[in-house]
């Protein structure tokens, strides 16, 4: 099966790697979520611009370790305000590969993935954890505190002044009633 030209530089060679204990390459590029195969959960929350992609992948005595980190924006609408929302986060990336048969293969508490191959692919998992990153529900602020439903006022700019108790509009003639106790 071919592999799409631009996610060509994710594949790092395991067997240079692996034949000088010691040694790391950098991996420094960006890709195009899509072209990625990311596939926002959420349906109006998506990755936006091109995820940065900055690792150093470093051969051990056994394994072949990938660290640091990526960054991308996504874009979508406040949960409360509905206002539109951007935000560039940055995610730590830490993956440990090793040839087949090695112990760590089956082991929970160690997770290591296997090598399968001359080349290590590295794009299903820059792809989950870009995709983890995508909030299922956007905030433009912690505090943000949405719009009044009474009077439409952005109550996170200040109190509108309606009542914070919904008034039910069949009471609101009574308010002005004076019931004569006696
Ligand atoms: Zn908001
Ligand atoms: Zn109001």
């Amino acid at each position: 099966m071919g592999i799409s030209p631009a996610l060509r530089p994710l594949l790092l060679n395991a067997v240079e790697l692996r034949r000088q204990p010691g040694s790391s390459r950098q991996l420094a590029t960006s890709v195009d979520p899509t072209e990625l195969g990311c596939v926002s959960p959420v349906p109006d929350v998506g990755l936006v611009g091109e995820i940065s992609i900055d690792l150093t992948a470093v051969s051990g005595a056994d394994d072949i370790g990938v660290a640091g980190s990526l960054t991308m924006s996504w874009s979508g609408p406040c949960r409360r305000c509905l206002s539109d929302v951007t935000r560039t986060v940055a995610v730590g990336v830490s993956e440990r590969f090793v040839p087949s048969g090695h112990p760590a293969v089956d082991d929970r508490v160690e997770a290591a993935t296997e090598i399968e191959g001359d080349q290590i692919d590295l794009a299903p998992i820059l792809r989950d954890l870009a995709v983890l990153e995508i909030p299922a529900a956007p905030l433009c602020d912690e505090s943000c505190r949405g719009w009044c439903p009474q009077c439409g006022a952005d109550l996170s700019l200040g109190e509108c002044g309606c009542s914070s108790e919904t008034t039910d509009p069949r009471w609101a003639a009574l308010d002005g009633l004076v019931i004569d106790e006696d």
